[in-house]
């Protein structure tokens, strides 16, 4: 592969540098020649940032694969796909034992608890969260996501056939509506712009990965860094494959409330210990979960998220608190060296000081619908990781299921590319035309952007967050589709900047979420809509996935 070039053809194009994207590149470079773009640089993705670790029955001594299936069904209310959930499940050990050789190292039980050392010391030390009924996550301290995104990175730059091409952002997906191809709709490859020179390269591949994460920044408030802004989804959304159940978005409930802590998030694991939630009552803080669940500060995340949110609402108190000063610092500092630390920059020593939390945008439980594999609805394009929707989280995701879902859907993934016939045989590859900006000129206003950036992130947090009523919905759904129009316009008219691709693909993906939350008539798992309370009747049935196409012929920069 010649990547000094403008036009480079590769067997694997990779879009994305977390767990899924570095997991799906060396097992890729097994097969062929793979290349890895990733839009800032490689270490910046929402890996890097899970504290908790990773779901994974690794013996059934105390617990099994069955009760870690169960626990995700009733976390997806009736909207799992239980099949996909026994799969990835069982998948999970040899993904494990893969992560292992490639030199990821996880935390031990003597390394938490010493006087365990003549016991079972080597045992891994397993963490709990909430919703889970056994202690399952295997977890390298409290910093699992910088661990394997630092392995999986080193791992990559040494292999010779991969090739990781850093602050390089897809733009859109290439595919044979570009050729005016009369076959199915298949994907070719990508159009990816170099963020710093804006150069946009043509890249034509065999196989191509969406391993583009989530997509935090559509909301005011959230806990992913700032590459999560939908890409892969919206871009697909563009080639019109299948979108699945985007109003199911998760909001973790305990991110460090603090104005110079930018979105730290105070690990599930922490009440997995034994932390509890209070709210402020006068000079006292008192406990508050008992009155929303029987698991209490432990119940499942959107329940939490919704308590607490009713709770500052309520009170009118801008944030609520995590007791865990019943465990002493040294086991802290040993449990939660990560969180220990970061909490005492802020002056809270979480040993003798409660935490103050709010809840904010954590995962995306929809995306682009495949199958277990990855499989996506337009030809030799697959989705792995967050960006996808395979079935395993339904309406709302158990912690810790997504790390185990990106290492094994991505090797799925794989394996199922490698084993189809060569797609370029009869495709006439001269024919996809370089990137053309037509009569683009650069931008006259760039205060477009930054103010519907703003807009849309403060509509769907306003609007769009943890509960909805229709109003607020239908009230969404008009300014979208106005700022949505607005964008068009300005990008066909200038220049492409990353800047302006980022707010289309939110503003895309904001209108997703709301259009599936629009549909949805019925509060399900994570979408809590009060003009359709929760009806046990109904949430007994197995529910419906929203699924969204935009139809072929419309985004068409060529046409
Ligand atoms: C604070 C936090 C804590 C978490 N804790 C846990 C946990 O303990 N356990 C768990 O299972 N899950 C946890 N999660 C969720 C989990 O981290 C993610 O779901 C998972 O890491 C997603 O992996 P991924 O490979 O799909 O995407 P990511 O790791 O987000 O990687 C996406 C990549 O795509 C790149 N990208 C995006 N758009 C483009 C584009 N257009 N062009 C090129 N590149 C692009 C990004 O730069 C990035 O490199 C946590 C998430 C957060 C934010």
């Amino acid at each position: 592969m010649d990547i000094n070039t403008k036009r480079i053809t590769v067997d694997y194009l990779i879009i994305g540098s977390g767990l899924a994207g570095l997991t799906a590149a060396l097992e890729a470079a097994k097969h062929g020649s793979v290349l890895v773009v990733t839009k800032a640089r490689a270490e910046d993705c929402n890996t890097r940032y899970a504290q908790g670790g990773i779901a994974c029955v690794m013996s059934e001594d105390n617990d099994s694969f069955e009760q870690h299936v169960q626990d995700t069904l009733v976390a997806g209310a009736g909207l799992c796909k239980p099949d996909v959930v026994r799969t990835i499940v069982q998948a999970g050990p040899e993904r494990i034992r893969a992560l292992q050789a490639w030199g990821v190292e996880f935390t031990r039980e003597r390394e938490v608890n010493p006087e365990s050392a003549g016991m079972d010391g080597e045992a891994y030390h397993l963490g709990r969260e909430g919703g889970h009924s056994a202690r399952r996550i295997l977890h390298s301290g409290d910093i699992t996501g910088r661990h394997v995104s630092d392995v999986l990175i080193a791992r990559c730059r040494e292999n010779p056939r991969i090739r990781l091409l850093e602050h390089h952002m897809a733009v859109d997906l290439i595919s044979t509506r570009h050729i005016e191809w009369q076959g199915d709709n298949a994907c070719l490859g990508a159009y990816v712009i170099n963020t710093e020179t804006h150069d946009i390269l043509t890249i034509i591949a065999k196989f191509t990965f969406l391993a583009t994460g989530g997509a935090g920044k559509v909301y005011l408030c959230t806990c992913n860094p700032d590459v999560a802004c939908g890409g892969g989804i919206a871009m697909a959304y563009r080639a019109s494959a299948e979108i699945s159940n985007m109003e199911f978005y998760q909001f973790h409930p305990t991110i460090l409330f603090h104005p110079h802590a930018k979105s730290f998030l105070i690990s599930e694991a922490v009440r997995g210990e034994g932390a509890i939630l209070k709210i402020r009552r006068g000079n006292q803080y008192v406990p508050f979960m008992d009155a929303y669940h029987p698991l209490a500060s432990l119940a499942p995340r959107d329940i939490v998220a919704r308590a607490i949110d009713n709770e500052l609402k309520r009170t009118g108190q801008e944030c609520a608190w995590l007791d865990i000063t019943h465990k002493s610092e040294e086991f802290l500092k040993a449990r939660f060296p990560n969180i220990f630390a970061e909490c005492l920059k802020f002056g809270i020593n979480m040993a003798h000081d409660l935490i103050p939390v709010v809840p904010a945008a954590h995962y995306c439980c929809g995306g682009v619908r495949t199958d277990v594999n990855g499989v996506t609805s337009v030809k030799n394009l697959y989705a792995i990781g967050e960006c996808g929707c395979t079935g395993l989280h339904g309406a709302n995701r158990l912690a810790s299921n997504s790390l185990l879902e990106a290492v094994v859907v991505a090797n799925f993934a794989v394996q199922h590319a490698v084993a189809q016939p060569d797609p370029h045989s009869e495709i006439p590859l001269s024919m996809i035309p370089d990137w053309e900006p037509g009569d683009a000129v650069n931008s006259d206003e760039q205060i477009v952007i930054t103010h519907n950036w703003d807009e849309v992130r403060r509509l769907m947090w306003d609007y769009v967050g943890i509960v909805r009523t229709n109003k607020r919905l239908e009230r969404a759904k008009n300014r979208i589709r106005l700022i949505r129009k607005e964008i068009e316009k300005y990008y066909w008219n200038f220049l492409i900047t990353p800047d302006l691709l980022e707010l289309r693909n939110i503003t895309s993906v904001a209108e997703m979420i709301i259009d599936c939350a629009a549909a949805r008539h019925e509060s399900r798992g994570l979408h809590y809509n009060l003009d359709y309370p929760p009806d046990p009747e109904n949430l007994a049935k197995p529910g419906k996935d929203s699924i969204i196409r935009q139809p072929l012929k419309s985004e068409l920069r060529f046409e």
